[in-house]
């Protein structure tokens, strides 16, 4: 028996609680005055956005991102970007490691394979700092260089709350160096 209710998904990339905390040290030193920061709690790169799923397709999901076997890579957060469509001021790679790439392609693959088709050619990897900022703001004064080792990641569902978006961990995957990968846990 399955519950109806769909819940709104996707696959990303949670840097460290420590990094997260000197990326958002660094934010308030160099755009102190930003209407709409995202939360450091919200920090994340997208690998995946999945939108609403059932429960059938969550299960399907967690099936088959676990026979999955990628490496583990590190990835430099060492650029800001600015969209001006949606105001959204980011930090990501210069150069993003092709494993990082491989990654986001296998979930776009799954993601494909549940009937849930996901945008992969638009794959621009980015940590989201701030939303809706205008007017555009200028370059940071201090060039970021945020080194993570990237060895998991998760399925989060997005859920909308009163004081605005937050993110639960449904499932998170390792990444190993040579080995494969396995499921570290499952809520
Ligand atoms: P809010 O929508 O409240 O501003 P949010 O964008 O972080 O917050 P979601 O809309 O649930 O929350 O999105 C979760 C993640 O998926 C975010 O990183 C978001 O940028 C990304 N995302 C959302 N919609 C899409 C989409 N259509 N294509 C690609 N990525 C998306
Ligand atoms: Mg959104």
């Amino acid at each position: 028996m399955y519950t109806l209710t769909p819940m709104r998904a996707f696959f990303a990339f949670k840097p460290k609680p420590e990094i997260c905390l000197n990326i958002e040290s660094w934010r308030r030193l160099n755009w102190p005055l930003l209407a709409r920061p995202v939360p450091v709690a919200n920090y994340h790169m997208t690998l995946a956005f999945l939108g609403d799923i059932n429960e059938p397709q969550l299960e399907a999901l967690i099936d088959k991102t676990s026979t999955l076997e990628l490496p583990s890579f590190k990835l430099t957060l060492d650029t800001t970007g600015f969209w001006s469509k949606t105001g959204i001021l980011w930090l990501g790679p210069s150069t993003p490691p092709a494993a990082l790439n491989q990654l986001a392609q296998a979930l776009g693959s799954v993601a494909s394979s549940c009937q849930l088709p996901v945008a992969r050619s638009q794959f621009k990897p980015h940590l989201t700092l701030a939303r809706r900022v205008n007017p555009p703001p200028g370059a940071p004064l201090q060039l970021p260089e945020f080194s993570c080792a990237c060895s998991s990641f998760a399925l989060f569902e997005s859920s909308q709350g009163k004081h605005g978006v937050s993110y639960h961990t449904v499932a998170e995957w390792a990444l190993h160096p040579s080995a494969g990968k396995r499921q570290l846990n499952q809520s």
